[in-house]
């Protein structure tokens, strides 16, 4: 059976989509595939406190919305791969600018809370951070995930709430256990108003730890300005 009749019987036993435009297909279909592989890395700024030099895929919208959202909401185990390989630039392209990529360097996965990893059955960002770790390895670098960040106390929901709500709601949220490691990348999924980012950075570089930056798939952009 050729490919499209392969994918077109697929839609209508399961309803097979591609995740990036809704196409009747196994996956990604090519198109949406090569317009994520066509993002070049881009640099992230938000004007607070702690915030580190952040890279991700692209911004947030289009095929690359859409997957993410998929992975997030309906548990598109099949967007991991592609998401932790946008990841694992994201990472490369810190390490370039940082010039460290001989050192061993450890990813630290922003925690999720416990009812979103039960929610969605995945730790998301865990997740998003082995598939990279494991993507940069098979180019030689030495890079390992850690939990050694913790989530100490529960934030509410995020949602909803302004820039500088969320920083007070995230304050002390985090805490790193164990020895901090000298070089080390915080990953994260979309940075929307960076207060996440710079919570988490505040805490790791108390705790002693090289935090050479952040690395995700994507950001929000506000009309008027920056979020
Ligand atoms: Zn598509």
């Amino acid at each position: 059976m050729s490919g499209p009749a392969l994918h077109a019987l697929a839609d209508l036993i399961i309803g097979a989509r591609c995740a990036g435009c809704g196409r009747p297909q196994f996956g990604l279909c090519r198109h949406c595939r090569a317009a994520l592989l066509a993002m070049r890395p881009l640099e992230v700024h938000r004007h607070l406190a702690d915030f580190p030099r952040t890279v991700v895929a692209g911004e947030y919208g289009g095929v690359l919305q859409r997957v993410i959202l998929m992975a997030k909401e309906r548990g598109g185990l099949g967007q991991l791969p592609i998401l932790g390989f946008l990841v694992a630039r994201s990472v490369a392209g810190l390490l370039l600018r940082a010039d460290a990529s001989a050192a061993p360097v450890v990813l630290v996965p922003v925690p999720s809370a416990r009812s979103a990893v039960v929610e969605r059955g995945l730790d998301l960002t865990g997740t998003l951070a082995r598939t990279a770790a494991l993507r940069l390895r098979r180019t030689g670098l030495d890079v390992r995930v850690t939990a050694g960040l913790r989530l100490v106390r529960t934030p509410r929901d995020q949602a909803g709430l302004g820039r500088h709500e969320r920083l007070l709601n995230l304050q002390g949220a985090f805490a790193w256990q164990g020895r901090p490691p000298r070089i080390a990348v915080v990953v994260d999924d979309v940075v929307t108003t960076g207060a996440t980012v710079s919570a988490v950075s505040g805490a790791l570089r108390e705790a002693g730890v090289g935090l050479i930056g952040a690395a995700g798939i994507a950001h929000t952009v506000k009309r008027g300005g920056v979020r």
